[in-house]
């Protein structure tokens, strides 16, 4: 599933090519799955809209339409698991479990492929901002208070998508892992200075697996849909019986909030 990163990565990828360009007709398939909205919305809020930018929100993205006459829309769609979204010339060949086809006025046509259908499309009035606050914005101190008022473990407030939208499971290990704060911990007993170091781990490895995926942007969305690959190293997630980094100590795995979590037992408090 892509997480912040890559949702961020696909998004921009997505504004360098079709921003500024115009949604001419749209096709929308009969799978009800990916369909939020109704496909007479949908169609309704796509055809003649010009696409003015392309941005990321928690894990969605977000495309903003305007049209000369009638209100701004917003186009947004998540991705879900296996959800793809192509900028493809016109004669390739559509491929199978293609749910959406926005015809544009360049002669291209924007496609959502989706073979799982666990991704979602939705147009709206109003403005999105999600459910929680951004990662990449939100001060040290609102992210103390927010941390401090929960008594969860730290690392299922940190999936927690009320408080927080579009941290992932590696995301949470990996900054977990670099403030040196064990999962387990319940958000509420973390230190103001724990908190700092927190906030300022997540917001340092979300922007490097940004900054990491930046130079394959293109592989996102090109007309064959390769996935680019990048990541950053990880240091404690996917690394279970490995040595730590930092100090040998093997990385350990546990099940919390549902979701496999790996720390250093010995770095970590
Ligand atoms: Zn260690």
């Amino acid at each position: 599933m892509p997480e912040l990163p890559e949702v961020e990565t696909i998004a921009n990828g997505l504004h360098k090519r079709v921003a500024g360009d115009h949604i001419e007709s749209v096709w929308v398939g009969n799978k009800p799955e990916p369909l939020k909205s109704s496909a007479v919305e949908i169609s309704r809020a796509l055809e003649g809209a010009h696409i003015e930018r392309v941005r990321r929100v928690g894990k969605h993205i977000v495309f903003n339409l305007q049209r000369d006459e009638g209100p701004a829309r917003q186009w947004i769609v998540h991705l879900g698991m296996t959800g793809r979204m192509l900028v493809a010339a016109a004669e390739i060949e559509v491929p199978s479990h293609t749910h959406l086809v926005a015809k544009l006025a360049s002669g291209r046509e924007l496609r959502f492929v989706d073979p799982r259908r666990f991704g979602r499309l939705e147009v709206r009035e109003s403005d999105f901002t999600g459910p929680g606050h951004e990662p990449l914005q939100i001060t040290a101190e609102d992210f103390a208070r927010l941390f401090h008022g929960s008594k969860a473990p730290v690392k299922a407030a940190l999936l927690n998508q009320k408080l927080l939208h579009g941290v992932g499971n590696i995301y949470a290990d990996e900054s977990l892992f670099r403030a040196r704060i064990r999962p387990r911990r319940r958000a509420n007993t973390l230190t103001q200075p724990e908190l700092r170091k927190l906030h300022a781990a997540l917001q340092k490895v979300l922007k490097a697996a940004i900054a990491a995926g930046g130079s394959s942007i293109s592989d996102y969305v090109d007309a064959d849909g390769e996935a680019g690959h990048f990541q950053i190293q990880h240091r404690a997630y996917g690394r279970e019986g490995k040595p730590c980094m930092v100090c040998k100590t093997p990385i350990k795995k546990i099940v919390l909030a549902g979701r496999g979590t790996h720390y250093c037992p010995k770095c970590q408090k």
